[in-house]
């Protein structure tokens, strides 16, 4: 017999459901980023940007899906083109036309995709172009940032979620694997380095130059403290990854939606490969690599030798090809500029709310994203955006007043923005938080 778990009034029927999902999942859940203390919360239906859970509590929704709805919640448009295809069958062992549009649209926002596949998740886009990078150059290693977050894939997963006392030293971070059981041969393979500090990086790459497939990078980690690449930076890894024959894969997973091609516009160069997810779904399950086309090529069954082979029993199925474009379309250059211009007003009015109540926080983040750091300066790598257990005391203090005031966010106080938002929703937000701030005493 388990003992029932406490919650508010206000959370009877969420706090029932758990009580029975932990009967059946482990932890009650398939993904541990729902759960919250001392229960999660169930959704009823959203709508635009607002949420409404299952004891009727309203808010506004900054989480947006672990910011993979760039609309908010079903969309008129979205739901009407879905609710088509619904009709007209959801899989086919056949391909469809809106393949081809949706395929067609991607590669007309980014003139460096010249050959696109779809997946269903940000780990399988992640995990594909790992695979296509070591498949066109026949080498086994790969590199990656220290502490970045690029979904489930082993090699991809190394070197996040460590503690401090496993990190090694900052010249020479550890390959520290996530998952128990990760085999060594893996973590072997896989090659971390600081985030934008060059010469330690080309300094580690060097030492791999021949065995180096490819260099992961995104180009705004979210664990790495959402704070952009710099460009020398990326030239770097560009420069390292031209000169040794190794290819400079970006995931564009989150940060595709900061501006109309990816946020790599903002570097002069041009990754090989980039991987996507969340927000290109519409709303659905979703992932896509593209990139160079002689790259592309090893997945293509029709080659002389069919080097990747690459498949997945729902990759590019109709609803999400068709929720997808309808999204994409509907996120034109006015809408992305539009969104990115009400998400500077709101990191405006985070930075005006900490002066004013004179706490030791700070923001960062660019486009339609941001994080709150229980810190008094903006983190620059990993290892400083780190958070000590009295900072995430404080944060789980900050994110529960949000909640309870009607404001859903990412659990390490960052949000996304969607295109249903206006200056109201930001507005009550800023005006919450600063009694958030001014109630926790960071
Ligand atoms: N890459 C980044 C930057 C992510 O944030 C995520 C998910 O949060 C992934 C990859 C993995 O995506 P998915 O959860 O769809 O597998």
């Amino acid at each position: 017999q388990q003992t029932p778990i406490s919650s508010s009034p206000a959370a009877q029927r969420s706090a029932a459901l758990y009580q029975k999902a932990l009967q059946f999942m482990p932890g009650g859940c398939s993904r541990n980023t729902v759960l919250r203390q001392p229960h999660p919360l169930y959704a009823d239906a959203g709508r635009g940007c607002y949420v409404t859970d299952i004891d009727g509590m309203q808010r506004i929704d900054f989480a947006n899906n672990m910011a993979a709805l760039i609309h908010g919640h079903a969309h008129p448009q979205v739901v009407a083109a879905v609710t088509e295809q619904l009709h007209k069958g959801t899989a086919f062992t056949l391909a469809t036309e809106v393949e081809i549009d949706f395929a067609e649209h991607l590669c007309s926002r980014n003139p460096g995709f010249k050959n696109i596949r779809f997946v269903n998740s940000g780990t399988e886009a992640i995990m594909s172009c790992l695979k296509a990078a070591r498949a066109f150059t026949g080498r086994p290693k790969i590199a990656k940032v220290e502490g970045a977050y690029h979904g489930l894939y082993d090699f991809a997963e190394v070197s996040q979620t460590a503690k401090p006392e496993n990190w090694g030293s900052p010249d020479h971070p550890a390959s520290v694997p996530v998952a128990h059981g990760t085999p060594p041969t893996t973590l072997n393979d896989v090659i971390v380095i600081p985030f934008n500090d060059p010469e330690t990086a080309i300094a580690i790459l060097d030492q791999h130059a021949d065995e180096l497939a490819c260099v992961l990078v995104d180009p705004m980690p979210h664990r790495v403290g959402l704070i952009p690449a710099s460009e020398s930076f990326i030239t770097a890894l560009s420069n390292w990854t031209r000169n040794h024959g190794a290819l400079l894969v970006f995931d564009e997973v989150i940060t595709f939606r900061t501006r109309y091609g990816g946020a790599q516009e903002r570097y002069a160069v041009q990754p090989d490969l980039t991987a996507m997810g969340k927000m290109i779904g519409g709303g659905f399950p979703v992932g896509a690599l593209a990139g160079r086309r002689d790259v592309m090529e090893v997945m293509n069954p029709r080659a002389n030798q069919l080097l990747f082979p690459h498949s997945g029993t729902f990759s590019a199925n109709p609803i999400t090809m068709t929720a997808g474009l309808t999204a994409m379309q509907l996120f034109d250059r006015d809408a992305v500029s539009q969104l990115n211009a009400l998400s500077d007003q709101l990191r405006g009015q985070i930075t005006e709310a900490i002066q004013l109540a004179d706490v030791p926080v700070c923001v960062t983040g660019e486009g339609s994203m941001f994080r709150i750091h229980m810190k008094p300066t903006p983190p620059t790598d990993y290892r400083s955006a780190y958070e000590t257990p009295q900072e995430a005391r404080i944060k789980s203090a900050l994110l529960d007043h949000l909640f309870n005031h009607g404001f859903m966010m990412i659990n390490t106080c960052s949000g996304t923005l969607s295109t249903a938002m206006t200056e109201k929703e930001i507005s009550a937000f800023s005006e919450v938080l600063l009694n958030g701030f001014r109630t926790v005493k960071p």
